[in-house]
C-alpha cells in the first residue's frame, strides 16, 4: 500500500495534522496503539493570560482565530459542538498579582482578553478577582472519538504500536506493507523512546485531573486560581491540573487527589461533590516551552509534530497548517518552533 504521509499517534497532534492532509486530497494512514494519551485526559483549556505575571500568550491573536474557526469547522462536519467558550473569573492570591493584575486592566493590550471582574461577585479572595475574556474548553475526548471513527470510514486508521526497528528508511520509507514519501512522528511524550528524536529537549510533566458530580447550581464561569475549575455540565465539575516533573508515570495519586480537592475548597469553601474520574497522563513540554516540529536533520523523509506542552488545544491547530504547507509546498517553518534551532545537538 503506497500513502503520502504516515503518521504514528493519534493524539490531538496527530488527529488535526491528519484533518488538515486529507483537506488536501494527502493518502494517509494513521497508526496508534490505542492506549489512553494525553489528549484525552487534558482539560483542553484555552487560556489566553496566564502566569502569575499574568501574560499574555505570544501569538495569541494569530492563534486563537485558528483554533476557533477551526473547532467550528468541525462541529460543522460532526454536527457536535466540541469547543465550549466560557469566561474565567482570576482569583488573584497575593498582593504581586493584584499589582500585575492592575497594570494589564491598564494596558491597551490587554483589553480583548481581560476585565474588571463584576464587583457583586463574592469569591473568598482579599486581594480581588479578574475578569478574563476568550477563555473556554475543547471537548478533547469526544473531538478525538470522532476523528478515529472519520479516519476508519476513510480506511486510513490502525490500531497497533509502531516498533521503530520496524520502520525501513530510505527515499521512499516502508513500515510493514506500506510505504510512504514521509513518516511524521506524534507520539506525545512517548517521543522520549523514538531513536531518530530522542536528542530534542524533551521536558515532559505528568499532570492529574478530578471529575466530580454534584447537585448545587454554580455559577457558569470558569474559576483560576492558579489551577482551575470548569463547571462543565449542569451536575459536573473538573478540577485540575497537578504539575509534577519527577514522577513521569501516568498513575493518579493520593496526593494529586488531595491537591485537587483542596483547591476546590479554596474555590468554592464548603462544597461537597462526588469523585466520578481521576486521570492523568503526560504533557509534552519542552526546554525552551516552544513546539518541536520539522524535519530530521539526516533523514528529511522523517518528520516530527510534537512539543505542544499544556496548551496543544491553543496551538495544533496552527502549527499544523503550517506544518502541512512546509511538508507539500517547502515553505519554512517558523524558526522559533522548528527543530533546525537544535541541530547542533544533534
Ligand atoms: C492532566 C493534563 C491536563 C492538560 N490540560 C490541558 C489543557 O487544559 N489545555 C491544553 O491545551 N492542553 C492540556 N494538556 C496538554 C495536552 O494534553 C497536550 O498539549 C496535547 O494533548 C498533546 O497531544 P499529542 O497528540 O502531542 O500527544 P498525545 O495526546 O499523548 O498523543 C500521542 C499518541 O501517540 C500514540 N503513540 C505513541 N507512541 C506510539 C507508537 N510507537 N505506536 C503507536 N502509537 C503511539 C499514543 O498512544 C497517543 O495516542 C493537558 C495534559 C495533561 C496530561
Amino acid at each position: 500500500m503506497k500513502v503520502d504521509v504516515l503518521i504514528i499517534g493519534q493524539g490531538l497532534a496527530g488527529s488535526l495534522l491528519a484533518w488538515e492532509l486529507l483537506k488536501r486530497d494527502c493518502r494517509i494512514m494513521i497508526i496508534d496503539n490505542g492506549e489512553e494519551n494525553a489528549s484525552q485526559v487534558a482539560a483542553g483549556l484555552i487560556n489566553p493570560v496566564t502566569g502569575i505575571r499574568l501574560v499574555k500568550a505570544p501569538e495569541i491573536d494569530t492563534l486563537l482565530p485558528i483554533a476557533t474557526r477551526l473547532y467550528a469547522e468541525l462541529a460543522e462536519y460532526f454536527q457536535q459542538t466540541f469547543y465550549i467558550e466560557k469566561p474565567m473569573l482570576r482569583i488573584l492570591r497575593n498582593a504581586n498579582e493584584a499589582i500585575y493584575a492592575a497594570n494589564r486592566l491598564a494596558d491597551p493590550a490587554y483589553r480583548e482578553y481581560i476585565a474588571e471582574a463584576d464587583s457583586t461577585d463574592t469569591r473568598p479572595s482579599p486581594f480581588g478577582c479578574m475578569q478574563q475574556n476568550h477563555t473556554g474548553y475543547l471537548l478533547t475526548q469526544s473531538l478525538l472519538s470522532c476523528l478515529k471513527a472519520f479516519f476508519i470510514s476513510k480506511n486510513c486508521y490502525r490500531v497497533t504500536n509502531v516498533n521503530y526497528s520496524d520502520i525501513e528508511l530510505g527515499s521512499s520509507p516502508r513500515w510493514q506493507d506500506i510505504s510512504t514519501q514521509h513518516i511524521v512522528f506524534c507520539e506525545g511524550h512517548r517521543a522520549t523512546d523514538n531513536p531518530w528524536f530522542s536528542w530534542l529537549p524533551f521536558r515532559p510533566v505528568k499532570g492529574e485531573i478530578l471529575t466530580l458530580s454534584h447537585q448545587a447550581t454554580l455559577p457558569d464561569n470558569i474559576l483560576n486560581n492558579g489551577h482551575w475549575l470548569i463547571p462543565t455540565t449542569d451536575q459536573q465539575l473538573r478540577v485540575g491540573a497537578t504539575f509534577d516533573r519527577g514522577n513521569l508515570n501516568i498513575l493518579p495519586t493520593e496526593a494529586g487527589k488531595n491537591e485537587l480537592l483542596d483547591t476546590m475548597q479554596t474555590l468554592l469553601p464548603g462544597f461537597s461533590a462526588e469523585i466520578i474520574a481521576h486521570k492523568a497522563n503526560i504533557r509534552p513540554c519542552t526546554a525552551d516551552r516552544k513546539p518541536f516540529i520539522g524535519r530530521h536533520p539526516h533523514n528529511p523523509q522523517l518528520l516530527i509534530f510534537n512539543g505542544f506542552g499544556a496548551k496543544g488545544s491553543l496551538q495544533i491547530p496552527w502549527y499544523s497548517r503550517q506544518f502541512v504547507q512546509h511538508m507539500l509546498n517547502g515553505s519554512h517553518l517558523p524558526t522559533d518552533c522548528d527543530i533546525k534551532r537544535y541541530a547542533e545537538k544533534y
